[in-house]
């Protein structure tokens, strides 16, 4: 079995949290900033020091690539990226990069050829914080959005993400497509959930991604002075509101186990006290594995509204944002992930990844799985995300050899 240094692992982690580093050991680079250039010209340093031809495409892309033996062979790609949260955390992300690299560094050492290409990517704006969608850059590459659309996207500033691109000197020379079929894609990533960890295993063998609606709701009432309105004249959009934030939950808790609902943004410019709140604006989410019920949460929700615009007497306007189907990773790249852990002894667990991840773009090009690393308490997109070394440590050695397994 191939073993990851994990010195090396830890000092490199430990050097990249500091690019966009905050004092509660967090990491705040957000995608196709100045901190997300320093780390991004630092990581291309990592990639033609380990001896890799580097690449970077028009949507910012940078890929590193170690030739196979075969030169008809189609490449294994390893990945994930270097964004963050805003005050995020320092193990999102660039666990997962760094993992993929150290699978390079360690054919290195062990002078191992493989028969096909060993690619390393980062891909582009994967967190959505400051440019929507989030995975923009993958989706992208797979073919699923339009490069030009993406380009147009803007920040809260007006800045497009062409013109950040451009800005950071990472608007690259490579078409943003596959220049070729590839063979298999893993990404490494933090679970970002409780499961491992209450279940004492070491890392996770992700068999799929959960599919989502984003859907937003305006609701709109009748500004009036509150004093001499009579309660049963009051067109109230506040309040209805406040109706959809705690139905969407127990419409979950009604459709099964697995449904999560939430109401995530509400918009309601008014501090004033004595008017009847007149427009307010949600965005509301189902989340499950199940198609159905994903659409049954989205459905239900719809007829709710309804319901509630009408006991409230207010407009309701709805449409749907975001809707991602979910997707079920293929058994070969399963399979490698769980023989990997088994054979280092680590005790596993199937399941799957319940927020979106590029692997879920990348599925459309091949096949594709994911390995999940102990997330403490299940915290992440916070400062106070953590993961032990240990369970950093296991989760990479489970990467690398599933990778190596299919690209040897
Ligand atoms: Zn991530």
């Amino acid at each position: 079995m191939l073993t990851a240094d994990r010195e090396r692992l830890i000092s490199l982690m430990t050097e990249q949290a500091e690019f966009g580093g905050t004092d509660a050991g967090g990491l705040h680079r957000l995608a196709l900033t100045e901190e997300d250039r320093v780390a991004r010209d630092w990581f291309c340093n990592l990639l033609d020091d380990a001896g890799l031809d580097v690449r970077i495409d028009a949507i910012g892309n940078v890929f590193g690539r170690r030739e196979g033996i075969d030169p008809d062979a189609s490449p294994v790609l390893l990945g994930s990226h270097l964004d963050s949260q805003p005050y995020g955390g320092r193990f999102d992300g660039p666990l997962g990069l760094l993992g993929a690299l150290e699978l390079v560094h360690v054919l290195e050492e062990e002078d191992l050829d493989t028969t096909h290409p060993v690619e390393v990517v980062n891909w582009t704006n994967e967190e959505g914080a400051r440019f929507q969608p989030p995975m923009m850059a993958s989706g992208v590459w797979a073919g699923k959005y339009d490069l030009d659309d993406v380009y147009a996207a803007t920040d809260d500033n007006g800045v497009t993400v062409e013109a950040a691109l451009e800005e950071i000197g990472y608007k690259g020379p490579e078409p943003a497509e596959p220049p070729e079929a590839y063979d298999a894609y893993l990404e490494l990533h933090i679970e970002q959930g409780p499961k491992l960890e209450r279940e004492k295993k070491d890392v996770g063998v992700v068999t799929g991604i959960v599919g989502l609606t984003w859907t937003e709701t305006t609701f709109y009432g009748q500004p009036n002075h509150t004093g001499p309105t009579p309660m049963h004249l009051r067109q109230d959009a506040l309040v209805a509101a406040g109706d959809l934030i705690t139905q969407v939950p127990r419409t979950a808790n009604k459709l099964s186990d697995t449904t999560r609902g939430t109401v995530g943004a509400i918009e309601y410019d008014s501090e004033a006290i004595s008017i009847v709140p007149d427009e307010v604006r949600l965005v509301w989410e189902f989340v499950d594995y199940e198609d159905e019920l994903v659409e049954a949460g989205y459905q239900r929700t719809l007829d709710e509204i309804e319901q509630i615009a009408r006991r409230h007497d207010v407009e309701a306007e709805s449409s749907e944002i975001t809707r991602f189907e979910s997707v079920a990773f293929d058994d070969r790249c399963i399979q490698a992930v769980e023989a990997a852990a088994d054979d280092l002894g680590y005790d596993s667990m199937r399941m799957h990844a319940g927020a979106g991840h590029d692997p879920m773009n990348v599925a459309e090009v091949c096949d594709t799985g994911m390995v999940f690393a102990v997330s403490e308490d299940g915290l992440s997109h916070t400062e106070e995300e953590y993961t032990s070394w240990d369970d950093c440590y296991s989760a990479v050695n489970t990467l690398i050899n599933a990778g190596y397994q299919l690209a040897k």
